[in-house]
């Protein structure tokens, strides 16, 4: 029997094959676990059905996650469909080009209030929505992932550090507030990856040259690499931890000088 046999999970994140979120949805669907994908938007429809088809038995949903109509209505879906729910994983995040590129200090309102409600607040509202679903299972386990960027200051990454500093932050208070009900939340803190997402960065690939120079590895994380972790923190491997952003960065982080 897999480790996740007859067990659920709800994906929220995969644009193409290079998304970590479809890094971790393998890894799951590899041990057994049912899946349900959204996608943001009819143009991003073509791409994740494409991928999803290949898992046998997976459900595909639309969701803006800046919309509380969209997100109960996947959690009605997902009652019908599956009836309860074992694992949500949150891999989404946007912040405004502009925003990114001009000097932090000119950072927008609407820029960083954007940034905020879709990747930071968005867990808490996704969250909230599998909280009767979870009940139907034994408890539950929610992954988001951050990036270094939250903790230090990063050139190029500006408000969406700020962003995922408030996505870290939480993490701890879902985290606090939901171990009573045997839901544990966490995020990994991965290296970067070049995804759709990363190339918003001004700068990202030097920002992959650095982290391999630096890094006590000597190179960058593969996308495999953060599936298997994604899998050990949303299945019971992992069933005491709560509340951690674990690296998973080649060693990057724990270098001074
Ligand atoms: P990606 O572009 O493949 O995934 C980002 C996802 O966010 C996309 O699927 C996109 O549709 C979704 N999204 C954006 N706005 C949304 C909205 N309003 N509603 C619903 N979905 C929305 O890129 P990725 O690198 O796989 O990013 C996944 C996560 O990993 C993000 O949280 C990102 O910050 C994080 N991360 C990435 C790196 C990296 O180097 N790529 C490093 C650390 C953390």
């Amino acid at each position: 029997m897999a480790l996740l046999d007859g067990k659920t999970g709800l994906i929220f994140g995969v644009a193409n094959k290079r998304s970590i979120a479809w890094a971790i949805a393998q890894s799951l669907a590899r041990e057994g676990m049912r899946l349900a994908f959204t996608y943001q938007g009819e143009r991003l429809k073509e791409s994740v059905e494409a991928l999803s088809s290949t898992l046998p038995g997976s459900i595909l949903l639309p969701c803006d996650v800046t919309s509380d109509a969209e997100i109960d209505a996947v959690y009605e879906k997902i009652d019908a469909e599956f009836g309860r729910l074992d694992a949500l994983l949150h891999s989404v995040a946007y912040a405004p080009k502009e925003d990114l590129e001009r000097e932090f200090v000119l950072t927008s309102r609407e820029g960083f209030k954007l940034a905020h409600d879709i990747s930071a607040y968005s867990l808490v509202a996704l969250t909230r929505g599998a909280l009767p679903l979870f009940g139907k299972s034994d408890g539950g386990s929610v992954l988001a992932l951050t990036y270094y960027g939250a903790q230090k200051a990063v050139e190029g990454y500006n408000v969406m550090g700020v962003a995922k500093a408030s996505l870290e932050a939480s993490v701890r208070y879902l985290a606090a507030n939901l171990g009573p009900r045997k839901i544990r939340v966490n995020a990994i803190s991965a290296g970067p990856v070049n995804t759709l997402a990363a190339r918003g960065i001004k700068g990202f690939t030097t920002m992959m040259h650095h982290h391999e120079e630096r890094a006590p590895m000597h190179r960058n994380v593969e996308l495999e690499e953060l599936g298997n972790a994604g899998l050990f923190l949303l299945s019971s491997m992992s069933s005491a931890m709560t509340g951690e952003i674990m690296f998973v960065d080649c060693g990057y982080n724990i270098v001074g000088l």
